[in-house]
């Protein structure tokens, strides 16, 4: 799956950073993170340290699907995917795009 510099999500662009160290960018709650996405500045990091172009793209694929449920739902009223969902939803379709190359 290629991975772009910026991404469109339903009318906003996003910055897609690879990154192969460890800063805050890629902790949340004194974890380290596959990625991480920031709604205010609009960018979506990827740890890329051991992981496999396959891992890559679970990774943003598991960003865009919370861009896309932040996006159609900013006051938190609706969508509540769990963190299992959002993965399940994130291999899938990665796997999809990789072996059938589009
Ligand atoms: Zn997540």
């Amino acid at each position: 799956m290629k991975i772009p510099e910026k991404i469109n999500i339903l009318g906003f662009d996003y910055d897609i950073i690879l990154q192969d160290f460890i800063n805050d960018n890629l902790i949340v709650d004194n974890r380290v993170c596959a990625g991480t996405i920031n709604y205010h500045t609009y960018k979506i990091y990827i740890n890329t340290m051991e992981k496999d172009e396959q891992n890559i793209s679970q990774t943003l694929m598991h960003e865009i699907i919370h861009a896309i449920e932040h996006t159609f739902d900013r006051l938190n009223e609706y969508t509540n995917f769990t963190e299992w969902q959002i993965d399940m939803l994130a291999t899938g379709l990665a796997s999809i795009i990789i072996l059938n190359d589009i």
